[in-house]
């Protein structure tokens, strides 16, 4: 066997430890005598996991009791649409802030329910940094703030939030449990797993629970926030397997220190390729570095035709995939919290390498 460094921005590598350890509980978990992916979600077993990692993602980024945690599924673009669909109720817009690929696609899904105020937008820029927050059109009667603080694609990421009384709706996909966050400052955060947090399959949603009162009855149940946290996130059969590999991922997680700690090695982490990427005249970075996402790097070669090449020698040199999204191009290292330094400078020695023979 042999494990490379896989770059991939998602679904994303997962901790070894978590994957011998789904291993070595693969046909008998806990004296079950079956796997997870065998037991009944209503079982005393499986409950016990959706328990642990409700109480394991809580403890990790610090969730007060104003808070539900639901495990969602149909992926965090289903979201899209069913975060208007429950919290629009009531009202008449909601207000969004653009900022790249995945902004644009909540955008677009939103439209669907509402009329959507697009309240700032770095398209113009090429999606290469954030709108000003000063600038920022808001209209406070609106039904809430989406935005997403770390753009997958592009490459861009911002902690601050803008000012404003409207509950702040983040979709944190690529970038929950990589660094510390206040949790009381969002309405509602929502993360599909595939990157930091499990295999895909699961998304994980903490609103705050006033919010859960704007689910109309007249919803899908299965689409409902309200009927979700009523319900322990099991109106029908949850992605069981996918929870389990999550909590697997949270109890990980603490064990390596909690989120602060796993943030200082994302700093670090991040700051070797970007500092590499500066110092090289072959390849560039075109975000803002006020923005530079810590997960996602995004790069180029001075030298477009040689990217082919790049992607095959660096597959074979133990480094797999590393080709940029196909609406952009170029390169990407998606580099999350599974990631380890070792694998970051594996990267930087074989770009210096390449550099230095095709350069
Ligand atoms: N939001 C962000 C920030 C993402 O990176 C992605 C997936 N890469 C999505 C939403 C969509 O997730 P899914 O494929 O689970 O629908």
């Amino acid at each position: 066997m042999s494990r490379v460094y896989n770059f991939c921005s998602g679904p994303a590598a997962l901790p070894e430890a978590v994957l011998k350890k789904a291993q070595s509980e693969m046909l008998d978990w806990h004296g079950a005598g079956v796997s997870v992916m065998e037991m009944s979600h209503r079982s005393d077993e499986f409950m016990s996991i959706l328990a642990s990692a409700k109480a394991r993602l809580s403890r990790l980024l610090n969730v007060s009791d104003d808070y539900e945690i639901l495990f969602v599924q149909g992926g965090a673009s289903t979201l899209f649409s069913q975060i208007p669909a429950n919290l629009v109720n009531g009202f008449d817009s909601a207000c969004y802030l653009d900022t790249g690929a995945w902004s644009s696609k909540a955008i677009k899904e939103a439209k669907r329910y509402t009329k959507v105020n697009v309240v700032g937008s770095s398209k113009e820029q090429n999606y290469s940094t954030v709108p000003d927050f000063s600038s920022l059109n808001l209209d406070e009667s609106a039904a809430y703030l989406h935005l997403c603080p770390n753009e997958t694609i592009g490459g861009v990421e911002f902690s601050d939030l803008p000012e404003t009384q409207l509950p702040i709706v983040a979709d944190l996909s690529s970038t929950i449990l990589s660094r510390k966050i206040d949790v009381s400052k969002y309405g509602m955060i929502y993360a599909g797993a595939q990157k930091n947090v499990g295999p895909a399959g699961v998304v994980i949603c903490i609103v705050r629970k006033d919010l859960l009162a704007r689910s109309s009855d007249d919803l899908p149940s299965v689409w409902s926030f309200a009927n979700l946290a009523a319900n322990d996130s099991m109106i029908n059969t949850p992605p069981t397997f996918a929870i389990y590999l999550a909590d697997l991922v949270f109890e990980w997680l603490e064990a390596q220190g909690g989120v602060e700690a796993i943030e200082e090695i994302n700093i670090r982490k991040a700051k070797a390729l970007y500092d590499f990427i500066d110092s090289s005249a072959f390849y560039s970075n075109p975000v803002d570095p006020a923005f530079r996402s810590r997960m996602n790097v995004p790069f180029i070669l001075a030298d477009d035709s040689l990217d082919a090449l790049f992607i095959r020698e660096s597959e074979e040199a133990g480094l797999r995939t590393l080709a940029g999204h196909r609406s952009v191009g170029g390169m990407r290292a998606s580099i999350y919290n599974a990631m380890p330094m070792e694998g970051v400078v594996a990267l930087i020695d074989f770009m210096r390498d390449f550099e230095e023979r095709h350069g």
